[in-house]
């Protein structure tokens, strides 16, 4: 998508959570600790990928996608298919992506990548939203699970 902005790449830290573990300085209850949340999401919401679970290699990854943004108002933390995303950025200006992995086999589970997207017009939002981004990034980012907004991305 042209107006992808502010792509992010989560394939160092998910790299070194994985050496962690291979190299024994992480157990797999640290890093297979998909909230139950996470596992509903994924069986009935996510998508499956061709890419095998690298902590148990049993069964293939399924990907979860976040969307977030005041610009959404209550459609903010809910779960969205990816191929729902490319009408979704011409209806609103503004939202973030977070793609998450989840083995529904053992429970692991990391954040895979987050980006921008939105036709990007301004409609009377100032820079709260800019600042609301920002925060749900710095979430998203310090932690190594999507934790927040996970019931309401599943309450309806
Ligand atoms: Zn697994």
């Amino acid at each position: 998508m042209e107006t992808t902005r502010s792509f992010i790449d989560y394939a160092l830290a998910r790299r070194a959570t994985l050496a962690a573990l291979f190299g024994g300085r992480a157990t797999v209850t640290d890093v297979c600790d998909a909230h139950p949340y996470l596992l509903r999401a994924a069986k009935y919401h996510g998508e499956a990928t061709d890419e095998q679970c690298p902590v148990c290699r049993k069964e293939p990854l399924t990907r979860v996608t976040y969307i977030y943004g005041d610009a959404l108002g209550q459609y903010s933390g809910r779960i969205k298919a990816t191929r729902e995303l490319a009408e979704l950025e011409y209806e609103v200006s503004e939202f973030t992506v977070y793609a998450v992995e989840v083995c529904q086999n053992c429970g692991w589970n990391h954040l895979r990548e987050s980006y921008v997207l939105g036709h990007g017009g301004h409609g009377g939002q100032g820079g709260q939203g800019a600042r609301g981004e920002r925060a749900h990034a710095r979430a998203a980012a310090g932690g190594r699970r999507v934790t927040h907004s996970r019931e309401r991305a599943l309450s309806e």
